[in-house]
């Protein structure tokens, strides 16, 4: 199943993806699936993130060829670091670069997205917590991450987390997906999550063991090696095998006239 999350009018609503339509449910996912008579042809919605998470978990350093290329070991535990949900955004809408960041990096990844809450869970029970998986781009700002040796900053603009399209429930193997990442068309990361260090079941059950983990929290699993900048005027593509693309166009922070985010 693909469940999307989109608006009418100024409401939020939840829905099922049935190729070119979408179906409403009467609540959102994690509630129980409760299917309702409308459906909407998917090409004319207004397409949110596909949850508006709690807390959004983000492991570092996670593909073996990642860690080379930022000439870091594969550490032992994984990294783990927040996005706050006011850096959240959906498909289709523009990523911000910001006036303070010099270069401004794409980072693909596979998400996961938890569907009940949770504490201690065992790596052989992590498909029981999990609601299904979904594209996310670590959008980061490269040399603040240098700069100030933690990530929060750099991590952490408005426009930097990036979800969607869907959350797709059936995905087979999670930890057997191609990971795609393309700017104005051209493949700039290709790899899959037969390489991540940590895999999905190991990162929920670590996650959990940290931290109370709750309906429609995120958890990213990290990004393969090809890192590289974004530019104003960009396009840039997630791709996940199985799940679908997400799309966003990037552009630079306007001089004047910027204001506080609205979060939906
Ligand atoms: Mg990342």
């Amino acid at each position: 199943m693909r469940l999307v999350r989109f608006l009418v009018g100024e409401q939020v609503r939840y829905g099922l993806v049935e190729g070119d339509r979408v179906q409403e449910l009467l609540r959102p996912f994690w509630e129980g699936l409760a299917p309702m008579r409308t459906t909407h042809a998917l090409a004319d919605l207004a397409v949110l993130a596909p949850v508006r998470p709690a807390k959004m978990l983000c492991v570092g350093l996670n593909y073996r060829d990642h860690a080379e290329e930022m000439g870091k070991p594969i550490p032992d535990e994984p990294v783990l670091f927040m996005k706050p949900t006011t850096a959240l955004l959906g498909p289709g809408a523009p990523i911000v670069c910001p006036k303070s960041a010099g270069r401004v990096d794409y980072e693909a990844e596979l998400a996961i997205v938890i569907r009940r809450r949770c504490r201690n869970v065992a790596p052989e029970d992590a498909d029981a917590v999990i609601l299904g998986y979904t594209c996310f781009n670590d959008v980061t700002a490269r040399d603040l991450q240098t700069k100030d040796g933690q990530w929060t900053r750099a991590k952490s603009f408005d426009t930097f987390g990036v979800l969607g399209p869907w959350i797709e429930t059936d995905v087979g193997d999670p930890n057997r997906l191609a990971v795609t990442c393309r700017v104005n068309g051209r493949v700039r990361q290709q790899s899959s999550t037969d390489q991540l260090a940590f895999d999905c079941h190991s990162l929920v059950s670590w996650c959990s063991r940290v931290m109370t983990l709750e309906p429609g929290d995120v958890i990213a699993t990290g990004t393969p090696s090809g890192i590289g900048p974004m530019q104003p005027g960009d396009a840039v593509e997630v791709e996940v095998e199985r799940i679908g693309v997400l799309s966003n166009p990037v552009v630079a922070e306007r001089e004047k006239g910027a204001k506080a985010v609205r979060i939906v």
